[in-house]
């Protein structure tokens, strides 16, 4: 069974990239995260936890090299309060960038405080990737508006006291009309469906019949405010994927000094140690990328095509290093309860959400196809 575990200080490894503050705020979520189980599942425990660290005050106004070491660290113990935290800020990043929000600063406290669980709802049946084919729709009902629609794949819900939720609010204007819209979980005409995945994840499903709901800015600027919720936290996907990595080398070094084989420890094999080799080189490449994709964007410059290469390199090599540690814990590996099982059904959602792998793909051969020159 999985035991809790010491976190390691991951910034004290990235110095070109990061700096004393960061390397502080490693340590500090090194202590405050310790004891959290991997296979602790319990939502409000997970929230208490990450209120207790402070954590969620690093969504609002987010930091991108903060928000991934925070998010490293937190792979690496908990991939569900990593979710739960990435989460709050999706749900409320636009809150803070919207123009006109009334009760912006009285919201952000909150969410910041943890009071307040925050979701994120743009994905529907028939528009994932393609967002802009959404169906959902929103019209005015006197000074408040209301939604019609479904969204599906929504992280945080059940736990949420609000979804920021994207809607057309003129759909003769096209995407150009695509709006947010803040609607709270109490709000009549919402109900939610619990969504079953691989991990004991909350998912849900939305079922919106004209429930009510606030605009979050202006009608039309749904695209900005999603695009760009996505702009800065996507990233931080690599930096999880890179924690939930590492958390399996870890495991797998314990294992394969204790496991003896033909007399020999597991881990003094040759084939076990080329192993080893791909895994931490994997690790350390996907983190390189994130941590350079960071401080980009910390630094305010466009960096579409580092940003995609963090994201898809360091999930999908995420996937190789974690497939790796199942294959050395043998049979182990595959037992319900082991946290290299955990983790191989906790990393695969990162290739999907937030973007996936192909469309990483096309935004970085988009980039390169359009540039001039060899
Ligand atoms: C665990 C989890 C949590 C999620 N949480 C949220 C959330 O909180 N809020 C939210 O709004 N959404 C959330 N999502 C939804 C997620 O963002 C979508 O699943 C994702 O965008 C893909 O959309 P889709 O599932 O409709 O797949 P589709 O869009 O149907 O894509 C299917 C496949 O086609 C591929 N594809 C797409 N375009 C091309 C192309 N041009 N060429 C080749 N291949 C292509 C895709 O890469 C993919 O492999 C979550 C998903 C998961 C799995």
């Amino acid at each position: 069974m999985s035991s809790p575990t010491t976190i390691p200080v991951f910034a004290d490894a990235m110095p070109a990239f990061l700096d004393d503050a960061h390397r502080a705020l490693s340590r500090k979520l090194a202590g405050d995260l310790e004891g959290i189980r991997i296979d602790d599942h319990d939502a409000a425990r997970l929230v208490e936890r990450l209120v207790r660290a402070d954590a969620f005050a690093l969504v609002v106004d987010p930091q991108v090299r903060a928000l991934c070491v925070a998010r490293e660290a937190l792979g690496y113990v908990s991939p569900m309060a990593d979710s739960i935290f990435a989460v709050q800020g999706l749900g409320s990043w636009a809150i803070g960038q919207a123009s006109g929000f009334a009760r912006r600063d009285e919201i952000l406290a909150e969410v910041k405080s943890g009071a307040r669980v925050c979701a994120f709802a743009l994905t529907e049946p028939e528009a994932g990737t393609d967002v802009a084919a959404m169906k959902s729709v929103a019209a005015r009902d006197g000074d408040r508006w209301r939604i019609d629609g479904e969204k599906v794949f929504i992280s945080n819900a059940g736990i949420a006291h609000h979804y920021l939720v994207f809607a057309n609010a003129d759909p003769s204007l096209g995407k150009k009309g695509i709006s947010a819209f803040l609607v709270a979980a109490s709000a009549p005409g919402l109900t939610i469906e619990k969504v079953p995945m691989s991990v004991d994840h909350p998912l849900g499903r939305l079922h919106m019949k004209w429930c009510e709901a606030e605009l979050v800015g202006e009608v039309g600027q749904g695209m900005r405010l999603a695009l760009g919720t996505l702009d800065v936290f996507r990233t931080s996907v690599g930096a999880a994927a890179c924690g939930m990595a590492r958390r399996a080398l870890d495991e797998t070094l314990r294992r394969v000094r204790e496991r003896v084989l033909f007399g020999k420890r597991l881990v003094d094999q040759q084939l076990t140690q080329a192993r080893l080799a791909e895994m931490a080189t994997d690790l350390d490449a996907s983190r390189l990328l994130v941590y350079r994709a960071a401080f980009l964007k910390d630094r305010g410059e466009r960096a579409s095509t580092e940003v995609a290469m963090a994201k898809m390199f360091a999930t999908e090599a995420a996937q190789r290093v974690i497939d790796a540690a199942v294959q050395l814990h043998g049979g182990l590996g595959v037992t319900l309860g082991s946290a290299v099982e955990q983790l191989y059904r906790e990393i695969r959602p990162l290739r999907i959400y937030e973007g996936t792998t192909e469309i990483q793909k096309l935004i970085i051969g988009g980039a390169f196809a359009a540039s001039e020159g060899p």
